[in-house]
């Protein structure tokens, strides 16, 4: 089989990897670039709420008329039993940026891979790049039939850092976390988002587009092993105060999900030719919501810094990105061991790992 070129491959078609191909587009159209994902995004997804400072950097990446147009929830409040029992209601008209979204997210990662598509951009869905190897030509990116040679790589797997080694970067682990997370139809939409500490963990719960909800339990992969089973999970939500009630009588669960959701950072944030983005990069904790954001922003950067690589201004580019990708991560710590503080109300395990975590982020 041929091997196949382009100047730049980008692996991972999520937020991330969308957001640095359409910049790719705007700001060097010379460049032929392709970009794999080993998925469809035809299954569900965590990761529903988009803050409303997201509005920027998708007017900036040209997709801000297809997102307004494909009627995802606006947020009209955020709801907290956090800091005690009785909840705190947070009415989106009184933040200075406006409301945000709820989002079907297949739907918003197909909505972007379309958009990079329309706009030049080779995208392979169904296709995992299974091995990178640096030789003189380039990237050699291996796939189940073939291979392809990029001059450079965007690296925006998300959570999934299998491909680390080939670029000699180290994976660091800040804190485990996991989401219980179940999808339910027939829910009549209040759009709201709602939050609850409890003794095990944390819930969320969203209200999605098509009369759909998300409800997830947030909890430590060794705390919470019991909670794949279904009638541990029912139990423990039907404990909760303000986010069992939502779900009314006709709701029926559609899909079970469990997603690893902690703290981790690569490093190096890139090398030779190569730049990671996203999660891949930088995976945050939920409960900071920051993470679509950072991966459209991330993407954006990326885009740029691998077009410099591209240019032979490599130092430079990695040197800018990875001070700009530290900076990132250093108000993080502070901010998530602040959120985690105002919940101080048990003694549990869960609770007194969150602290004793938070304390060391916000340490450094
Ligand atoms: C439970 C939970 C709740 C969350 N809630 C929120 C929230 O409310 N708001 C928020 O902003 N963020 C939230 N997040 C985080 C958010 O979902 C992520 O930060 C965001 O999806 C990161 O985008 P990404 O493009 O970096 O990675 P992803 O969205 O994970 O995309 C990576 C893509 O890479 C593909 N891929 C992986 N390996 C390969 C390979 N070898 N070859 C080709 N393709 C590959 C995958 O198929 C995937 O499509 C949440 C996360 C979790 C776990």
């Amino acid at each position: 089989m041929p091997c196949e070129q382009a100047d730049i491959a980008i692996i991972g078609g999520g937020p991330a990897g969308a957001a640095a191909a359409l910049t790719l587009r705007r700001h060097a159209p010379g460049l032929s670039v392709v970009l794999f994902d080993a998925g469809r995004h035809a299954l569900e997804k965590p990761g529903e709420i988009l803050p409303a400072v997201a509005q920027g950097l998708l007017r900036q990446l040209g997709v801000w008329t297809e997102f307004l147009s494909s009627d995802f929830v606006e947020s009209r409040a955020v709801i907290a039993a956090w800091a005690s029992e009785t909840p705190d209601e947070r009415a989106s008209i009184f933040s200075a940026q406006g409301p945000g979204w709820q989002l079907d997210r297949a739907r918003f990662d197909r909505l972007m891979v379309q958009a990079a598509s329309d706009s030049g951009v080779e995208v392979r869905l169904g296709t995992a790049v299974l091995s990178a190897t640096r030789s003189d030509q380039g990237w050699r990116l291996g796939l189940a039939d073939g291979e392809i040679v990029a001059n450079t790589v965007i690296w925006a797997t998300g959570r999934s850092w299998k491909l680390a080694r080939s670029f000699g970067a180290k994976l660091r682990v800040h804190s485990h976390l996991a989401a219980y997370a179940r999808f339910f139809d027939g829910v009549p939409g209040d759009c709201q988002m709602l939050i609850e500490a409890r003794p095990e963990g944390w819930w969320y719960s969203a209200d999605l587009p098509g009369q759909r909800r998300v409800v997830a339990c947030m909890t430590d992969p060794d705390l919470g092993g019991d909670l794949r089973n279904p009638n541990y999970w029912y139990d423990a939500l039907a404990a909760t105060r303000i986010i069992a009630p939502l779900l009314p009588k006709g709701a029926y669960e559609t899909a079970m999900l469990v997603k690893s959701a902690g703290t981790a950072t690569i490093d190096p944030a890139a090398g030779n030719h190569w730049v990671a983005a996203g999660d891949s990069l930088f995976s945050a904790d939920p409960l900071s919501s920051r993470g679509i954001v950072h991966a459209l922003r991330t993407g954006i950067l990326a885009a740029y810094a691998a077009s410099d690589m591209m240019d032979g201004r490599g130092e430079l580019a990695r040197m800018r990105y990875a001070m700009i990708a530290s900076q990132g991560f250093a108000d993080y710590g502070p901010a998530l061991a602040a959120h985690y503080a105002t919940a101080a109300r048990w003694d549990t395990a869960f609770w007194q790992r969150r602290r004793s975590h938070a304390a060391a982020l916000a340490s450094g």
